[in-house]
């Protein structure tokens, strides 16, 4: 899994899509646009919506399941763990 410090992430330039449960992390240089994201969950990753990336809107566990799958490693996530 991709679980990372915040302050590490943007200062190596990932852009935050913060959420109740799931803040996302996305670096644009990064991504190989292999699709995997926008693929396998369209709800929270949405290439023609702004913002592009929407956390909420899928299940959390979901969110980092595609995650996981992302090959560039353009995608983290910092779940919050009240929840
Ligand atoms: S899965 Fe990763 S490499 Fe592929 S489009 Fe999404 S962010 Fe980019």
């Amino acid at each position: 899994m991709h679980e990372e410090n915040e302050k590490d992430l943007i200062k190596a330039g990932y852009k935050k899509y913060k959420s109740e449960e799931i803040d996302v992390f996305f670096h644009a240089g990064k991504c190989t646009h292999a699709a995997n994201c926008i693929k396998y969950l369209p709800s929270t990753f949405n290439m023609n919506r702004k913002p592009w990336v929407e956390p909420s809107a899928s299940l959390h566990e979901d969110v980092k399941r595609v995650i996981a799958t992302c090959p560039s490693n353009a995608l983290h996530f910092i779940e919050h763990k009240s929840f």
